[in-house]
């Protein structure tokens, strides 16, 4: 098993990317602590993960609250002793055109998909600094690479998520610390719910292997990079995209 005595922290583990990631995880081996905004969604992603034979705790925690996240990586270190790897993965949309888009979207989608990225990356980095090993994983996106109509917010959050990774990578590689981040492109979760069928059809023809993809075909990637296997992967962009190029 890939990641036998592993202890991770996934954030928006409640559904979609990061339920598959936790689960895929807890099939590797790993300690899970799944920390989701929605408790109902973390308490069913911790009953799979310990009906796959791991030990898993969820955890309420918002990652834009800086505080909070703090109080629950205090928590996990309690517990657990140390947390080998963080999945950055809680994000949400709020699409508009540019011209329509509200200082409200905007700000919402920056403060989940980007700074909760810096607050729960923060929390963790202290403990991975003092042990001298760790991997961080951030959730970026295809249009994060290469812009989309509609999501100036979260556009610039993915792209700044690349900056992050970059940034990261240069300053705690010499610590030990693998970052890396993973850019998917088109993959069903409930995410993609407020997308019509007939644009979603339209979305799987652009995509080369002519389908949306699967959260786990996400999760998959995620297991790899967090594993040693991928010790001399490093500050890497990654898509999951089946081929598409917007
Ligand atoms: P999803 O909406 O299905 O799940 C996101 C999870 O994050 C939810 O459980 C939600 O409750 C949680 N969350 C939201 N705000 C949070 C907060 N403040 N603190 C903690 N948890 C919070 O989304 P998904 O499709 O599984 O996406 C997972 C990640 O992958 C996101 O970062 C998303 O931007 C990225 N991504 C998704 C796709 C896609 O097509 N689905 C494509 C590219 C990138």
């Amino acid at each position: 098993m890939k990641l036998q005595d592993k202890v991770a922290l996934i954030t928006g583990a409640g559904r979609g990317i990061g339920a598959a990631t936790a689960l895929r995880f807890a099939r590797e081996g790993a300690t899970i602590v799944a920390c989701d905004v929605h408790e109902d969604d973390v308490r069913q992603t911790v009953r799979d993960c310990q009906d796959a034979g791991a030990t898993a705790i969820g955890l309420a925690a918002d990652v834009t609250d800086r505080s909070g996240m703090d109080r629950a990586v205090g928590s996990i270190l309690a517990r657990f002793g140390r947390i080998d790897v963080l999945v950055n993965n809680a994000g949400i949309t709020r699409d508009a055109r540019f011209e329509k888009m509200t200082e409200a979207q905007f700000d919402a989608v920056i403060d989940v998909n980007l700074k909760g990225v810096f607050n729960a990356a923060q929390a963790v980095v202290t403990g991975m600094i003092e042990r001298g090993r760790g991997v961080i994983l951030n959730a970026s996106s295809v249009v994060g690479l290469h812009g989309n109509f509609g999501q100036t917010n979260y556009v610039a959050a993915k792209a700044g998520v690349i900056g992050f990774t970059r940034t990261w990578c240069r300053e705690l590689g010499p610590k030990g610390i693998r970052v890396n981040a993973v850019a998917p492109g088109f993959i069903r979760t409930p995410m993609l719910d407020s997308v019509p069928d007939t644009v979603l059809t339209r979305m799987s023809d652009q995509v080369p292997l002519r389908r949306i993809g699967q959260p786990e075909e996400v999760a998959n990637l995620y297991a790899f990079l967090a594993s040693d296997e991928a010790s001399y992967i490093n500050g890497a962009v990654i898509e999951v995209t089946g081929g598409l190029r917007l």
